[in-house]
């Protein structure tokens, strides 16, 4: 499942370092190297998928897991007061890397989407 030439496959795989948040077998989150807000992780499935748009039966769990885990890893990160999720598909989103990401973004005041 690990994809070559695929950043976020080789943050998994330890390839290249990464700041990690949380971490279990089917999930990683990790702080952004560019973050938009004082909190700003990237949660990953540990399986690659290009984007949402590659969801199926398959690889639900991953994501369902992902959503399962977010209050946590929030909490974790002292966002209790509120927090944005996000996740870019395509190239009009500006989805820059091509597997899956949930932006969990939060310690400040948010403003609308877009
Ligand atoms: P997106 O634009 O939705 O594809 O988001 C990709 C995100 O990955 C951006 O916010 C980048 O700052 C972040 N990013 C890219 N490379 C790394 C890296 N090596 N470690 C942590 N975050 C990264
Ligand atoms: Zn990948």
């Amino acid at each position: 499942m690990n994809e070559k030439n695929c950043i976020f496959c080789k943050i998994i795989a330890g390839e290249i370092p990464s700041k990690k948040a949380y971490e279990d077998d089917m999930i990683l989150a990790f702080h952004d190297i560019r973050p938009v807000a004082p909190v700003h992780v990237l949660v990953i499935p540990k399986i690659h998928m290009d984007s949402l748009n590659d969801i199926n039966q398959d690889n639900l769990g991953y994501v369902s897991h992902i959503i399962e885990k977010i209050p946590d890893i929030a909490e974790s990160l002292g966002i209790t007061n509120g927090y944005r999720v996000v996740t870019n598909i395509g190239e009009e989103a500006g989805q820059s890397v091509k597997h899956l990401h949930f932006h969990v973004i939060g310690g400040k005041k948010l403003g609308y989407l877009g």
